[in-house]
């Protein structure tokens, strides 16, 4: 199998999955090379998403220079430090990973005036596990009503990633609780298009329950190999 007939698979099963809206397909490329993500590009592939910023900037920086008529989406999707957030202000087109106001101030504050503003999702803490990151539902509407006026930023809507032991059932009831707290922030006034969620494993669920953007990895790219990094 080709990584051309895993995103045909993936495609595919989105279509089945969708109803009115269309899904985004965020094509998760962390600890995958250049001419992995490259393949995907020739396939039809557009948006990519990367966890780590050395690694990500990198591979930004690579297409830019290789492959300067191609127009890349690059999301930032994984943990962000204060102390990284100028070059994923400098170069990523999205942020899914806002867990705390101080990171996006400093976003909006390092996002270059040269470039539009940068699109973010708030990481809700679905799932309320203490060593995950994320904004607890409690919190969510405080947060949200400072990031949306940030002037770098474009407050899109949110994302989650539920705990990887949830079983069917469990995961079914976060992303239900993750599409009502986007129905509330929309009626609070927010003008949300976007609810992150879904992976390989459960991305056909997370439609059903109201995604309109999953991030798929290793079903399109195959198993990491973590030591490559
Ligand atoms: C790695 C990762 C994914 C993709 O996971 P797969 O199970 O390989 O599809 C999606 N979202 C986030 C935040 C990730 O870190």
């Amino acid at each position: 199998m080709t990584i051309a007939d895993n995103l045909n698979i993936v495609r595919q099963a989105v279509d089945v999955a969708q109803k009115d809206t269309p899904v985004k397909l965020v094509a998760v490329s962390k600890t995958f090379p250049e001419e992995a993500i490259w393949e995907a590009y020739q396939a039809g592939q557009r948006i990519f998403g990367e966890n780590y910023v050395q690694e990500g900037v990198r591979k930004i920086q690579y297409f830019r220079d290789a492959q300067p008529q191609a127009e890349f989406e690059w999301h930032f999707i994984g943990p962000l430090q204060s102390n990284k957030s100028r070059l994923v202000a400098e170069h990523f087109d999205w942020v899914q990973s806002i867990d705390r106001l101080k990171i996006a101030r400093r976003l909006s504050e390092q996002r270059p005036s040269s470039m539009p503003a940068l699109n973010v999702l708030i990481e809700v803490n679905i799932d309320d596990e203490e060593t995950k990151s994320g904004v607890a539902p409690d919190d969510l509407l405080a947060i949200v009503k400072e990031v949306a006026v940030l002037p770098n930023l474009k407050l899109r809507g949110l994302m989650c990633i539920p705990s990887a032991q949830a079983d069917e059932a469990q995961s079914r009831a976060a992303f239900a609780q993750m599409k009502s707290l986007f129905e509330f922030c929309r009626k609070e006034g927010f003008d949300f298009d976007t609810l992150s969620m879904g992976m390989s494993a459960d991305f056909a669920l997370a439609i059903d329950q109201g995604a309109t953007m999953v991030r798929v990895g290793s079903a399109i790219f195959g198993a990491r190999d973590y030591s490559n990094r």
